[in-house]
């Protein structure tokens, strides 16, 4: 998607992927090899004008490598940072960014003492490598805490407290090399089995001031590293206050929805940051959503043709709990939204979606309309 955007504004691109298969098979020459392959890396960096990534989980060595010979954007360090849930949540409190009570866990003890500090019910994530709930578990009791220590495969762990949300938003914000910022209204987030399903923006539940905050924390992380492209924040919404799960240094699946939903997509403005361009403002065309693909894209492929529907499909083999294309649905009104979101769900007949769907039905005289 990244290189999609890029094409439109005369760019070309070199992808460096262990995968056989790749995405952006036909977008630009593919350097097949792993992250911290030195042959691969320097044939990489050779004459290119700036790199970036949109997955986190690469070499980080080779990052900071590259750096010393090409411009890299963002900077590494936020990979290092976001790369681990402890330093992750230490540099959130350290800019004054509100989390969940959390501590560091090394052993089945520290698990234990865990419990004293956040309370019970926790959740337990390892600190490196979770995506997509993979290597979390909810502790409701203190006897699952030998289970949960084992289960996780005795690594290190962040153990924090189980918060009663009321929602989940993100919000996706670009700088630009000169420090100019902008911002993609907050969206909000629904998860099933700990990966996203559905992203709806913008939401008018989200009130300014919470929307405001989001923009506030998220300048201040943005700003504290020096970043250069799109970030997203993950919050938990209680009342009008916010605490951040988590960040990513690189354009998200929650705001995806921007490239039929907005004049400027985070694809867009992420290439315009890292290559030093201008940054130009999202300008959101109504009423949108976001239906993640998981597993396959059957159903999918099948919907009939409707105004406001895009398809978008990753070219990656189905598997299950995989993601492997979504849906935009654009529309004028909330009410046009619901329909098209309800219509959607009813023609892909996935059980947690049709859930989640009929739990949010936009409220009567609700601000949307
Ligand atoms: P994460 O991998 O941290 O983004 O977690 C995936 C999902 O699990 C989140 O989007 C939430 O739905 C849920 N989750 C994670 N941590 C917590 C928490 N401390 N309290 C409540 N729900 C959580």
């Amino acid at each position: 998607m990244l290189s999609q955007a890029g094409q439109a504004l005369g760019m070309t691109f070199r992808f460096l992927d262990p995968a056989t298969e790749i995405s952006a098979e036909g977008l630009g020459e593919h350097i097949q090899a792993d992250y911290d392959d030195s042959d691969a890396r320097r044939r990489f960096v050779d004459g290119l004008d700036v790199i970036t990534w949109e997955f986190e989980n690469v070499s980080l060595d080779s990052v900071r490598w590259m750096a010393g010979r090409c411009p890299v954007h963002p900077p590494a360090d936020s990979l290092r940072i976001a790369g681990d849930r402890l330093h992750e949540k230490t540099f959130f409190v350290d800019h004054d960014v509100p989390v969940p009570p959390f501590r560091a866990v090394n052993t089945l003890a520290d698990l234990e003492a865990a419990v004293e500090e956040v309370g019970l019910p926790m959740v337990v994530k390892t600190r490196r490598f979770g995506y997509d709930g993979k290597g979390q578990v909810v502790v409701r009791g203190r006897e699952d805490l030998a289970k949960a220590w084992e289960g996780l495969g005795g690594v290190p762990l962040l153990a924090e407290s189980l918060v009663p949300f009321d929602r989940e938003i993100s919000i996706v914000a670009a700088r630009s090399r000169n420090g100019e910022c902008i911002f993609y209204p907050p969206v909000e987030n629904h998860h099933r089995g700990g990966i996203l399903r559905l992203s709806v923006a913008p939401r008018g539940e989200i009130s300014e001031a919470v929307a405001e905050l989001a923009r506030k924390h998220a300048r201040r992380i943005l700003e504290a590293m020096d970043y250069v492209g799109v970030l997203a924040i993950e919050f938990f919404q209680v009342d009008e206050t916010l605490q951040a799960n988590e960040m990513a240094p690189r354009v998200h699946n929650s705001g995806h929805w921007t490239i039929d939903g907005c004049d400027a997509s985070q694809f867009e403005n992420h290439l315009r940051a890292v290559a030093g361009m201008e940054l130009r403002p999202p300008d959101v065309r109504g009423h949108c959503a976001m239906v993640n693909l998981i597993g396959d894209t059957e159903k999918a492929e099948a919907l009939p043709p409707r105004e406001g529907r895009f398809l978008h499909l990753y070219n990656k083999a189905p598997r299950p709990g995989r993601k492997v294309g979504h849906i935009n649905l654009v529309a004028a009104t909330a009410r046009e939204l619901e329909q098209l979101l309800d219509d959607t769900s009813r023609g892909l007949d996935s059980s947690s979606l049709n859930g989640i769907i009929s739990r949010l039905k936009i409220r009567p005289g609700s601000s949307q309309s």
